[in-house]
């Protein structure tokens, strides 16, 4: 169909730009993962992307991404939460998604922990860190980032794999760029202080996945670029 046609096309557009980004970069693209974020988009066009080899899709809203999850799990897809996740939400999520993006408190880490222990699995995750310090957005405070880690690092069924972020907006991509830079920073540091490996760095969007990449992204979100404007 003609819609689908279109699809692909903007999704193929954004697989050789973030390549392009990487090259740039100095980094190989095999270093990046392109998230797909198909929140507010129909199951039909993930299964249109997923023919054409895209695996990893990032749902921000519990009930509709377990509703596309059970629609499309013949697909063996990788799905990623990086919406804002509720205590009271949390007994649904274990187990069903690679990767959570978007742990922030010590309240969330232990729910999530004691609902993966009952389901004998270990649920890898990110923090979110609130690079730019905004009100309006959720995500820890670097201030507080440090004793979470020493938090979550205690939980044996959450695997800590690395930090995400949601900087603040700027028409100009470079004037973000800073944020990505601290967040890889921040990420250095716990590194070194509790000598653990954090292999990830989930941050860029559709407006500034290239500034993301130059800064060491390996986990690029992007919606809009791939699916157009959602409802
Ligand atoms: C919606 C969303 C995205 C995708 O944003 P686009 O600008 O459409 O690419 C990425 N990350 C998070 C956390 C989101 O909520």
């Amino acid at each position: 169909m003609f819609e689908d046609a279109e699809l692909i096309n903007r999704w193929k557009n954004v697989v050789q730009e973030v390549g392009e980004a990487c090259v740039k970069s100095g980094r190989g693209p095999e270093e990046v993962t392109l998230i797909a974020v198909s929140k507010k988009h129909a199951a039909r066009a993930i299964s249109t992307l997923a023919r054409e080899g895209q695996m990893d899709f990032g749902e921000n809203y519990v009930q509709e991404a377990l509703a596309k999850l059970e629609e499309l799990s013949a697909l063996r897809l990788n799905w990623h939460f990086i919406g804002h996740l509720q205590t009271n939400k949390v007994k649904h999520v274990p187990g069903r998604f690679v990767l959570i993006h978007t742990l922030d408190s010590e309240k969330l880490a232990q729910a999530l922990h004691k609902k993966s222990q009952s389901q004998g699995m270990t649920q890898p995750v990110l923090i979110q860190v609130n690079v730019g310090r905004e009100a309006q957005k959720y995500g820890v405070g670097e201030d507080n980032l440090s004793s979470l880690v020493e938090r979550v690092l205690t939980l044996d069924n959450l695997k800590l794999e690395g930090l995400m972020t949601l900087p603040p907006f700027f028409e100009d991509a470079e004037k973000v760029r800073p944020y990505f830079a601290r967040l890889r920073e921040l990420k250095e540091e716990l590194e070194q202080r509790f000598g653990i490996a954090l292999p990830h760095l989930s941050m860029g969007m559709t407006g500034d996945f290239a500034q993301a990449i130059a800064e060491g992204a390996t986990l690029v979100r992007i919606g809009t670029k791939i699916f157009g404007p959602r409802m």
